[in-house]
């Protein structure tokens, strides 16, 4: 059975298909620059080179059009017919409330992700697209819904409400959602199956630090405290978001700077974090070549990060009753997964704790592998994410 993944974002389109039997990767690829000039198709079938096509396209309907005449293109192609697509699965940011589970996607389901695009602005809109593209070029297919912030949903109230009125729960649902949801449910099911629990049983801490970055407490395989907020700006500071800060610097910034609450808004989200540190980049591989330059802001970039991952999985130990509990620390994205260095350095933050890596097994990169020591109190785990696979599973297991 072959499966379709897609994601699309406002103005791109990652997708994958992948074969059920073995869960086989048969083609992958990137749309870029939907609806602006320059649009541009990235598709490798596995096992032939890659081919790029630069074509005008005006939607998420031209680029969804173009992506299948690649899948089934004589030369570069990978299946031979559109009808060797037994199902797609859509990645969609924003599920609110209303979903705690993956679901088959009918009228009703696209209402309500578009009830819930006042929480996700930027990216509830093109998921729709993408679902409603799929329907004309693939009509008849079943389409399958996997919200990053579903696996969110069993976290208990005392972690989702915030200090704020009431009312604004009830009236507005403003709570703690938590996103990458599907990336830890991944990392969680893969961390069981290496430690040989079962995944109802199993309790992690599981960080997902990359561009966006998000630590959760896992218990018995349910998701019970996350870093991630009402949006995926809270909790640790990341590529270009702020993370937690007394929100009181929004009204100041306005007052000194003169700015308008959208303006606050695009440097809270664009222009902080890492970047708004040190100045430099985004990106943790320019900051570590920056600060062994001797660059102090980029030093100072990596240590408050590394700091507040260090803080967030400390104070989730605290949801265990003891340190015995806890199964396992996992690292995973681009960062978690690769970082040697940011993974020693927040381990080594842990010593409180008896957490202790192995340099040697951390000397890792993309590759699952126990990192800590034999006497470390709880396991370090580096865990290479698949939010695909994740997605064509939930997808297959819906269509069943
Ligand atoms: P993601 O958002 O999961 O794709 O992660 C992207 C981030 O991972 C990039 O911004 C990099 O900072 C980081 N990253 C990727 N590879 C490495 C590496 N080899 N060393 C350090 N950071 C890396």
């Amino acid at each position: 059975m072959k499966i379709l993944v897609i994601n699309c974002g406002s103005s791109s389109l990652k997708y994958q298909l992948i074969d059920m039997e073995g869960e086989k990767l048969l083609a992958k690829g990137l749309v870029e620059r939907i609806g602006i000039d320059g649009s541009v198709i990235s598709h490798t079938t596995t096992g032939k080179d890659k081919k790029v096509i630069k074509k005008e396209l005006k939607d998420h309907n031209d680029a969804l059009e173009i992506v299948m005449s690649s899948l089934v293109d004589k030369e570069y192609g990978a299946i031979d017919s559109l009808d060797q697509i037994s199902a797609v699965g859509h990645r969609v940011v924003h599920g609110g409330e209303n979903f705690a589970q993956s679901v088959v996607i009918d009228d009703e389901v696209v209402a309500a992700i578009e009830e819930n695009i006042d929480l996700a602005p930027l990216h509830n809109p093109p998921n729709i697209m993408g679902i409603e593209a799929c329907e004309k070029l693939l009509p008849g297919v079943k389409q399958v819904a996997v919200f990053d912030t579903a696996f969110h949903q069993t976290m208990p109230a005392k972690n989702y409400i915030y200090a704020i009125p009431y009312e604004n729960y009830e009236e507005h649902k403003v709570r703690r959602y938590g996103f990458h949801g599907t990336s830890h449910k991944y990392v969680t099911q893969r961390a069981a199956d290496m430690l040989g629990k079962d995944v109802d049983k199993v309790n992690l801490i599981t960080c997902h630090l990359g561009n966006g970055s998000s630590i959760t407490a896992v218990k018995e395989g349910k998701s019970y405290d996350t870093t991630m907020g009402l949006t995926p700006l809270e909790g640790l500071p990341m590529g270009t978001r702020t993370g937690n800060m007394d929100p009181a610097i929004i009204k100041f910034l306005m007052d000194k700077n003169n700015l308008s609450i959208e303006e606050v808004d695009n440097i809270i989200n664009k222009k902080s974090g890492v970047l708004g540190i040190s100045g430099v980049s985004s990106d943790f591989r320019d900051l570590e070549d920056a600060a062994k330059e001797g660059n102090e802001r980029a030093k100072l970039a990596l240590e408050i990060f590394e700091n507040s991952a260090r803080k967030f999985i400390g104070s989730f130990v605290t949801e265990f009753d003891s340190i015995d509990e806890i199964d396992g620390i996992v690292f995973t994205a681009g960062l978690g997964e690769n970082g040697i260095a940011t993974r020693k350095n927040i381990v080594d933050g842990l010593k409180a704790l008896g957490v202790k890596i192995d340099e040697g097994a951390n000397d890792i990169r993309g590759k699952e592998r126990i990192v800590s020591t034999k006497d470390s109190s709880i396991n370090v785990l580096v865990i290479p994410t698949n939010e695909e696979l994740m997605i064509a599973r939930d997808t297959l297991s819906l269509i069943k």
